[in-house]
């Protein structure tokens, strides 16, 4: 294993020159970073849209990318200042030095957004610089209809979940209004399921439930992850979602090194047999989400 590891890493170093090997050499991968590239058996190329540079540097994030064979889609989050992020784009300014910062450094330039007000904080202009918006459905309203994340604890005494079904109900709707209302291109983190349902996918994703966020999807054009970070939606979700016409994008939701390994990704797709026709790429100019929707 060692001499593998050797040879791979000689190569992979190698193939690197000037300053990227001496950002490596100075700092090499922590083992859990060291592995073979994604063996990509597609007609498309192999990008992770939901990568997170918190706690990182784009510096320390692009070798992974290179040594992974995955292209990445940096996404920073943006809305107002009460979404508590350890960096939110808050205004036109914030946003043009994010961009200008990652700019022709090989990666896509995302942003995935907070709340429902998050439009409220940039110029079209602005906006309109970014590859692509992503957004979930993991901030839902409370009872006092101030946000809450659900995935934090105590969840069950913010937002009423008591009868499941009713707060599914209440669930959906919430996926089809941002899709309805948000300009986004990607949907992310799609199905997921707070504490009190999680593990009962199938009780809660009724048939019923994902034709509406799909029918939704399909009206507006936006594309549904595929998350190996959470690794959902389930197949029978995807293969509804296939059948619908939407289209999907790859993601990880990676923190430092976890971006770019998209193993449940690509098993699901292979499943489903997906193409290039299938697949979300970013729009050209005039067609990415924040200038062709109204909002
Ligand atoms: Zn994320």
């Amino acid at each position: 294993m060692k001499a593998h590891e050797n040879v791979s890493r000689r190569a992979f170093l190698g193939g690197l020159a000037g300053a990227g090997a001496s950002v490596l050499l100075a700092e090499p991968l922590p083992a859990a970073a060291r592995e073979a590239a994604m063996t990509n058996p597609f007609d498309f190329p192999l990008v992770d849209y939901h990568v997170h540079l918190d706690g990182s540097t784009l510096e320390k994030v692009l070798p992974l990318a290179k040594r992974r064979g995955v292209k990445f889609g940096i996404v920073e989050h943006a809305g107002t200042k009460e979404n508590k992020y350890p960096v939110v784009l808050s205004n036109d300014k914030e946003l043009k030095a994010y961009v200008k910062g990652l700019r022709g450094k090989g990666v896509f330039i995302g942003v995935q957004t907070e709340w429902h007000d998050w439009m409220t904080c940039f110029s079209r202009e602005a906006l309109g610089l970014l590859d692509y918006t992503i957004t979930d459905a993991m901030t839902f309203p409370g009872k006092d209809g101030r946000r809450v994340k659900l995935w934090e604890k105590g969840v069950e005494d913010r937002v009423e979940m008591a009868d499941k079904q009713a707060f599914m109900d209440r669930y959906v709707d919430w996926y089809v209004q941002i899709i309805a209302k948000q300009p986004i291109d990607v949907l992310v983190n799609v199905s997921w399921l707070p504490a009190p349902l999680a593990g009962k996918f199938d009780t809660y994703w009724t048939g019923k439930r994902i034709g509406r966020v799909l029918e939704a999807a399909v009206k507006h054009r936006v594309a549904i992850e595929i998350s190996s970070g959470f690794r959902l939606p389930k197949l029978r979700f995807l293969q509804a979602a296939k059948k619908a016409g939407v289209k999907f994008a790859f993601g990880t939701n990676g923190r430092y090194p976890s971006m770019g390994k998209l193993e449940y990704s690509i098993a699901l797709a292979r499943k489903l047999g997906l193409k290039r026709a299938d697949m979300f790429t970013p729009a050209g100019k005039g067609q990415k989400a924040v200038q062709r929707r109204t909002y």
